[in-house]
């Protein structure tokens, strides 16, 4: 039976990456986006020319929000039947400012997306998912880093996406369900002009040890492993994929 897979922030960037790599494999794809309704189908028509023999679905639903959540997972099992994997990829950055500088309505937003709107996102995934299935929590390498002088508070936030990838393993592992994160670490897409620094990539790439930025794809594989039968003994594992960084 066709697999399904549903991914938040599924319409640009890493997520839009996942879902066209995971329906070329053939799967059902469920994805979310905020706002921007138009990537949304054009990665729906991308998931469509990737040699697709599964569905794609887009639905909008904003992490921060509980219903929101809720329903967006409903909308994938009323379409689909079960959820097979989840990954809990949307997330912000905001304007590269010392933590000094940070006025509390950037860091609430920060925090609500990248760490209330994971929990949900990851709580929702606990109710609905089944033995046999997985979640991959997309972190960040500046949970390592830290982040000085740029984005602190969005370092913390994922760092409390690491803690609840140990922590969900763990709950989740007798019920034959595994958790695992990625930390990716510069990759090229839009969320470097959100944060208002769109040439980060070009300019921090080199300085890894793989000399280069990476693919949103690259990251694609690896959240695509995770989830596969091949990783079947992975869980409570966070893996870097930042070419060193
Ligand atoms: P993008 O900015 O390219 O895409 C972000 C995605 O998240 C979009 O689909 C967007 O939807 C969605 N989104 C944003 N806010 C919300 C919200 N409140 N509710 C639901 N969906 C939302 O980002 P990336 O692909 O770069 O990032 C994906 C993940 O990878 C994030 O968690 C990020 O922190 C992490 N990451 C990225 C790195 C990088 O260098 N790119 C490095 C390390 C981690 P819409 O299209 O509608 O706006």
């Amino acid at each position: 039976m066709t697999k399904t897979v549903l991914i938040t922030g599924g319409s640009r960037g890493i997520g839009r990456a996942t879902a066209v790599l995971f329906a070329a494999k053939g799967w059902n794809v469920a994805l979310s986006f905020v706002g921007n309704q138009e990537s949304a189908d054009e990665t729906c028509a991308m998931c469509e020319r990737a040699g697709f023999t599964g569905n794609v679905i887009a639905r909008k639903c904003d992490v921060r929000d509980e219903d929101s959540v809720i329903a967006l997972f409903e909308a994938a099992r009323d379409r689909f039947g079960a959820i097979d994997a989840v990954v809990n990829n949307a997330g912000i950055v905001a304007r590269q400012s010392t933590l000094a500088d940070m006025d509390i309505d950037r860091m609430k937003s920060v925090f609500d997306t990248n760490v209330l709107g994971a929990y949900l996102v990851a709580r929702e995934a606990a109710r609905t998912l089944r033995s046999g299935t997985a979640i991959v929590n997309v972190s960040s390498i500046a949970a390592k880093l830290g982040s000085p002088g740029e984005y602190i508070d969005y370092a913390g936030s994922k760092a409390a996406i690491d803690t609840l990838t140990i922590g969900l393993a763990k709950e989740l592992g007798p019920k034959g369900i595994r958790v695992n994160a990625v930390r990716p670490g510069i990759i090229e897409t839009d969320i470097h002009a959100s944060g208002g620094r769109p040439e980060r990539a070009h300019e921090l790439g080199p300085n890894c040890p793989l000399g280069r930025a990476g693919d949103p794809q690259e990251v694609a594989q690896s959240i695509f492993w995770l989830i596969s039968g091949d990783a079947s003994y992975v869980t409570g594992s966070i893996i870097d994929v930042s070419g060193g960084r």
